[in-house]
This record gives C-alpha cells, sequence and structure tokens, in this order.
C-alpha cells in the first residue's frame, strides 16, 4: 500500500509564492532570486509530504502562475503575439498570463478561465490550425533532478492530453481541436521519454475530462494517445477527479496503462465498483481524503473503506481525492480557532498525515499513533455532531416555508424597465462600475488598525467615509452614471459576508490560490446560517447621501457565498444556499428602505458550480436561479436588480442567466474578444447588459478608441437601448493611476456613441 499526493499547494505557509512573483514583476528582484524561492518552496513541500510518510511525491505541481500555462510553454503552445524571445522563457509566460512583465512588449493575455468546478483559474491554451508543438520540458525535468536530488522518491504530474486539448481554445476560427492530437500526443510521448530516462518509475496524467459527458470522438480519442504513452518505459497513473467516470470506464480499462485514480469523495460509491472491474495487474489509487474541502477525515471508516477496497482489488494506493492546491496549507498556523472547532479541520499538510497514516495502518505498521489519530477524529466527528450551532429549528421551518411559493418578480421586465427609466433618468449607454475600487495601502492599514484595536470603530467608520466620498467624488468628477461605493471595507467579497453572517468560521491564514498571485482566504461554513444585523447599509447608504445620482448597493450572492467557501457536508448545498439567500433577502430590503434604487447581487461563481454531467444540471441551475428570486424578489418595480458574472463560459446556460430576471447583467467580454455577445444575441438575452470593456486583469489602460471599438462591436449584436459600458470586474486589485485613466477613457468612449448615435438619429 502506496501512500502518495496528486499536487501540493505552491502558496507556501505564508503566501511566499505570492510575495516572490510579485516583488518579480515589481522590479525588487530578479530571476534568480525567484528560481531560489522557487527551489525553498519546493524542497519545504516535499519535506512536508515525506515526513508525513507519503512513499511517492508529486513534481511539476509547483507553478509561478497556473501549471496549465506551464504546459502550454512546455509544448510551444505560444500565440505568435508572444512570440519574439526565443526560447520562451519567464516572462513569456507572465506575459501570456497577464500582457506584461519585466522584459518584453505588451500585448493582450490569454484568456483565463475556471478549472472545473472549482474557484481556481487556469490560462486557456490558444490553439491554432495547423499548430505546431514542441518540446521544451527542461524546467519540469530540473525539478524532477532538484527532488531527486533532495533523496525523494518522485512521481510527475502532468495534464494529460485530451483534457489539455479540451480546455484549450481554437483561434482563428473553428476547427475540430482533435485534428491537433495525434501532433500532442507525440510531443507528450517525447517529454515522458525524456522523463524515463531519469530514475523515474511512475508518471500521473491528469484526465479529469473523464469526469464529464464526452463526445464520443473524445472517448474514442484515448485509445489512440495512450496505447502511445503507455509504450513510453514509463508505468502511467491516470487521474480522474472531480467526479464519477461512469461510462468513460469503458474508455480506460484496456489501456496500456498501469494504473487509474479514483476521487472517492466527489465520485462517490464508484470506487467501490472500479475496484471489483479493474485489471488486477494495475494500480488501484483510491483518493479518501478530501481535497476539495477542509473537514477532518473519519479515520477509522476511512480505514474500513480501505479495507474493503483491498479485499477486491490488491494492488491499492492510497491519496487525496484530487490536488491539495484547493485547499489552504496548514492549520497549525491557525492559533485564533477555538480548540474544539479546530478539532473538527485538517488542510494540506494535516491531509497528507492522515494519507499517510492510513497508508501505515492498512500495512499493520500503525501502532499507537494510529489509535490516538482515530480517538482524536471519532470525537471531532462527535463533537461537530453535536453543536447546537449546526441546526437552527426556525430558520429550517422559514427555509421550507419560502421554498414553498415561487419568488420572483410579478412584474415582467418590460414594465419594471419603463419605471426604472423613469426613476433613474439615465443616458444611452450608462456607464457604471462592478463595485470594487483600488484597495490602497492606506485602506489595508485602516482594516488592518480596526481588526488589531489601534483604532476603534468611530475612527475606523471615519476612515472609511474619507474612502468612500473620495471615490463618490471620482466617479462624479468623470462622469459616471451609477456610482459604487468602492467596497474598501470588504477585504474580500466573500469573506467579508462570512465575517458578518452567523454559521461562518474565518480562518487567520486559510489562504488559497485563485489565479497567479491572487489568493482568497475561504470562510468555512460550520453551522445554519442568520444575519444578526444589517452588513452593507451603513457604507452603501452614506455613499448615496453624498451624490444626487444612483449608488448601486452591493451584494455577493448567495451561490457565490457559497461556491467560494468551504461548505458542510452534512447538509445538502441548495439547503446552505437557501439558508445564505434569505439573509440577503433581508439586506435587500435593508438596503431598499434606506435609499439605494440600484442594488446589484454579484454571482460570479455560478457557472463554476455547474455541475460536471448534464444529469445534475437542472437541479442545481433551478437552485441558483430560486436562490436569486429569493434574494431580490421583494424589492419594488422601479428599484433596478442587477448582477455580475466573469470569467467563465457563459453560453451554455444562457437560459438560467436569462431566468435569474435581474433588470441588468454586467459580464466580462473583453479578453474573449466580445464573441460571448454572439450567444446573447442568438438566445436573444431578454434585458440590459453591459460587456466589460476593460480586461481588469491586465495593467494596460485601454485607450477610448478600442473600447469604443469593443462598444460599436457590442452594438452590432445588442440593442444599443439595452447596452450598458462597464469594466470587466472590480478594480479592487489595480492602482489608481491606471483606473482613473481607464474610466475616463471609458467615459469617453460612451461619449462618443453617444454623439454617434445622435449624429445617426
Ligand atoms: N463587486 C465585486 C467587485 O467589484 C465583484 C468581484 C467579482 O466579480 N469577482 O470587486
Ligand atoms: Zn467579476
Amino acid at each position: 500500500m502506496i501512500a502518495h499526493n496528486l499536487g501540493f499547494p505552491r502558496l507556501g505557509p505564508h503566501r511566499d509564492m505570492k510575495k516572490a512573483v510579485e516583488s518579480y514583476w515589481r522590479g525588487d528582484s530578479d530571476g534568480r532570486a525567484l528560481a531560489a524561492e522557487g527551489a525553498a518552496l519546493r524542497r519545504r513541500n516535499w519535506r512536508w509530504q515525506a515526513d508525513a510518510g507519503l512513499d511517492l511525491l508529486p513534481v511539476g505541481d509547483f507553478s509561478w502562475y497556473d501549471h496549465v500555462l506551464d504546459l502550454s510553454v512546455m509544448l510551444g503552445v505560444i500565440p505568435e503575439r508572444f512570440q519574439d524571445a526565443s526560447p520562451a522563457d519567464t516572462d513569456t509566460m507572465f506575459r501570456m498570463a497577464r500582457g506584461r512583465a519585466p522584459s518584453g512588449p505588451d500585448a493582450r493575455p490569454c484568456e483565463m478561465t475556471k478549472w472545473f468546478d472549482t474557484n481556481y483559474h487556469y490560462i486557456v491554451p490558444e490553439f491554432s490550425r495547423g499548430q505546431c508543438f514542441d518540446v521544451a520540458a527542461q524546467r519540469l525535468l530540473g525539478e524532477i533532478e532538484e527532488a531527486l536530488s533532495l533523496g525523494h522518491k518522485v512521481k510527475p504530474v502532468v495534464v494529460g492530453p485530451l483534457t489539455y486539448l479540451w480546455l484549450g481554445k481554437t483561434a482563428g476560427g473553428h476547427f475540430d481541436k482533435l485534428d491537433l492530437l495525434p501532433d500532442l500526443v507525440d510531443a507528450y510521448a517525447r517529454i515522458l521519454a525524456q522523463i524515463a530516462s531519469l530514475p523515474v518509475e511512475w508518471v500521473q496524467l491528469d484526465e479529469p475530462v473523464l469526469a464529464m459527458d464526452l463526445p464520443q470522438s473524445w472517448r474514442d480519442a484515448f485509445g489512440a494517445a495512450y496505447g502511445r504513452l503507455g509504450a513510453q518505459g514509463l508505468h502511467i497513473l491516470l487521474a480522474v477527479y472531480f467526479g464519477e467516470l461512469k461510462e468513460n470506464f469503458d474508455c480506460v480499462k484496456d489501456l496500456p496503462i498501469a494504473g487509474l485514480h479514483v476521487d472517492g469523495m466527489m465520485g462517490g460509491g464508484e470506487l467501490e465498483e472500479i475496484a471489483g472491474r479493474l485489471d488486477p495487474e494495475w494500480v488501484l489509487s483510491a483518493g479518501i481524503v478530501n481535497g476539495r474541502n477542509v473537514w477532518r477525515n473519519r479515520l477509522g471508516e476511512s480505514r474500513e473503506r480501505l479495507a474493503a477496497l483491498q479485499e477486491a482489488h490488491d494492488r491499492l494506493w492510497v491519496a487525496p481525492s484530487c490536488s491539495l492546491v484547493h485547499v489552504p496549507v496548514d492549520l497549525d498556523l491557525e492559533s485564533g480557532l477555538g480548540i474544539e472547532i479546530r478539532s473538527w479541520l485538517a488542510f494540506a499538510r494535516q491531509k497528507v498525515a492522515e494519507v499517510g497514516l492510513l497508508a501505515r495502518a492498512l500495512r499493520g505498521e500503525g501502532g499507537g499513533d494510529w489509535e490516538s489519530a482515530v480517538a482524536e477524529s471519532e470525537e471531532a466527528a462527535q463533537s461537530r455532531g453535536n453543536s447546537p450551532q449546526t441546526c437552527n429549528p426556525e430558520l429550517r421551518a422559514r427555509v421550507d416555508e419560502i421554498m414553498a411559493s415561487p419568488q420572483k418578480r410579478k412584474t415582467p421586465y418590460r414594465r419594471r424597465a419603463v419605471l426604472q427609466e423613469r426613476r433613474l433618468k439615465l443616458p444611452m449607454f450608462p456607464t457604471t462600475t462592478i463595485g470594487s475600487f483600488p484597495q490602497t495601502a492606506r485602506i489595508r492599514e485602516a482594516r488592518r488598525d480596526f481588526r488589531k484595536n489601534v483604532i476603534d470603530r468611530e475612527q475606523y467608520t471615519e476612515k472609511m467615509r474619507g474612502e468612500i466620498a473620495d471615490v463618490i467624488g471620482f466617479q462624479e468628477k468623470i462622469g459616471l452614471d451609477v456610482l459604487v461605493h468602492g467596497e474598501p471595507e470588504r477585504n474580500d467579497m466573500v469573506e467579508y459576508f462570512g465575517e458578518l453572517l452567523e454559521g461562518f468560521l474565518l480562518t487567520g491564514n486559510g489562504w488559497v490560490q485563485s489565479y497567479g498571485s491572487r489568493c482568497t482566504k475561504p470562510p468555512i461554513i460550520f453551522g445554519d446560517i442568520t444575519r444578526p444585523a444589517p452588513m452593507t447599509l451603513e457604507w452603501s447608504g452614506y455613499a448615496q447621501s453624498l451624490t444626487q445620482k444612483p449608488v448601486k448597493g452591493m451584494l455577493t450572492g448567495a451561490v457565490t457565498i457559497l461556491r467560494w467557501s468551504f461548505p458542510r457536508d452534512d447538509i445538502s448545498q441548495r439547503q446552505g444556499i437557501y439558508q445564505i439567500a434569505l439573509a440577503l433577502r433581508d439586506e435587500v430590503a435593508d438596503l431598499e428602505k434606506g435609499g439605494l434604487r440600484v442594488i446589484q447581487v454579484d454571482e460570479p461563481a455560478l457557472r463554476e458550480g455547474l455541475p460536471l454531467r448534464k444529469q445534475g444540471w437542472r437541479d442545481y441551475l433551478d437552485c441558483a436561479v430560486r436562490s436569486f428570486h429569493v434574494t431580490t424578489g421583494g424589492v419594488a418595480d422601479d428599484t433596478q436588480v442587477h448582477t455580475h458574472m466573469c470569467y467563465s463560459e457563459f453560453n451554455d446556460i444562457l437560459d438560467a442567466i436569462a431566468a435569474l430576471d435581474s433588470d441588468v447583467i454586467s459580464i466580462e467580454a473583453s479578453r474573449s474578444n466580445m464573441e460571448l455577445l454572439d450567444a446573447f444575441e442568438h438566445f436573444n438575452y431578454p434585458s440590459e447588459i453591459g460587456p466589460g470593456v476593460y480586461d481588469i486583469h491586465s495593467p494596460r489602460v485601454p485607450p477610448p478608441e478600442q473600447m469604443a471599438a469593443s462598444l460599436a462591436a457590442a452594438k452590432e449584436k445588442i440593442a444599443a437601448r439595452r447596452l450598458w459600458v462597464n469594466p470587466d470586474c472590480g478594480l479592487k486589485t489595480r492602482g489608481w493611476e491606471e483606473v482613473s485613466q481607464a474610466l475616463a477613457n471609458m467615459v469617453e468612449a460612451a461619449k462618443r456613441l453617444r454623439r454617434d448615435a445622435r449624429g445617426r438619429g
């Protein structure tokens, strides 16, 4: 019984990776310092995993930005606009991700989107027709040698060819990506052959697409691809996670490979079924420590499960269910949590320790350590189950009641639009932003001082009011139409609500990578959720008191709050979402009473929560739409409801987006070149749309001509009177200098459009 891991968080215990990479981007450190920091991070991660008792350590899981992007660079999938440096280097990689790096010219960055149903973002590979693939595997080979020289037994980890191809987009016209497969597999074969020249026995190829509904041509493609790869002298462990293989098991069961990893958490009981059917020569890697949540494993139960699996299939390995990149690094750093609650949890380091313990127990080497670990994990499960905070009967009754009747607004959009126009008096092509303004050092310092009791509530309120007044003044000055308060009080759009709602637990250091150097600290939902007091009125109401123009109240939607938290594993997702929606409904009512005429409910995570299998879609989307109705359905007809979504594939859920019945949606579009709007046009989307015209992930300031051109393109698809003008997403990660220029350009672009429209009319 071998204990292994699919991937470890790259961040380091104190977000060391983020700090190193940002210092490099700023020019405060050079490439050599960056490389040294990377080696130190990897060394520590391997040390920890080895000490936890893992027998095979992952290599290739480390990345400065994203492992899919690294793979693109390794395979030479580098769009032409970045091909000035040869060979491609670290800065090429950063320019693909961000449009800019310490060296090399700026260029439009690659698209970014969510990795399956997670909040991890990858950089979308761009394939051109007749795409050539190269092999530049020095980096991976170097890291393997690095680990070997430290005396570790390693297993390189690479995204498999079918998943890689599936995740990419075609640039310069549509073609069948599968046409590229033979050449791609050829490149993979060369990489594997290079790895095979090192003292490495196993390689892990991740094919999570096997947990999805695949077209027959893609299912068939596994045979040829792995037929070739299986012959490169390495044992291949094919890793599937995030769901069940179901019918796709047939695509892998006869491949010339040596093992299969199955997700025993999200894949449910399929693990047992596969154990009974798998080729006895193969390794079955059982993912039975949850890599997607933070709950402590019930070791006794897991051991029994593994023992039963081993009865059915002798060659058994044990692992987390998926890469641990989705969980925080180390629970031991959480000194602020109470002892009892802490005993319920496990982060990456604790999870690899659980894996190590389980393997030892199954090998009969558990001993006293094992006995006490089992006892502790049982005690934790008991204490959690018995906690009174986990069930609030009053709230449960309210959830049942509200779900029994439809909550959608009664007046149809068309009629509401007339009333809203009368009340808000907005111009054609109204301009607005998504909510947050730059989070300056001054803002962060004020929040930190308040948290540490350096300043009192009154002083804090005064500072925040000052920030809000500045942001309102700026927006009035440049002539935006619907203003925001700027969200200075929010460290994060989910954590902020987590702090104010009952039933959430906040960590001090529970960072998880979201994209590149961006991290979030997802709150942990441990109990039933209630709202003890209004959460946002204080700030939004103040902002509205400063201006005649409408201010948008800003809330994070129930699906996003739940998806970007660590949810409970003892109630359904639906129950959790409705509980949050009810709390938000009360907040919306307070905002409306407080004089806000426009309220935005952000749901950027709606798409990523979509089940990987179509079978689960209806249920999920029904719940998402209903929760939006619960949140917003109580407002007056002339209160304008907005929603916002970003960095997802929206085309296949347009009917659900329309069913939200939001008056306005602002949606990220600039990275996809407005391709998104085709879908909205074909679908005949009923209400108003603001396609983002300012890519907020790039430090570049788009000139007015560029934004006007984007809007002109949008106008071809969407009736002018339904078009809004806004950035792609919130501005909190940007600096004021860029933002003030970019927003002024944006207002100028809207003015040009209005002039054109008048000229024609
Ligand atoms: N209102 C949020 C902001 O502007 C939305 C962020 C998001 O969509 N991720 O920051
Ligand atoms: Zn967004």
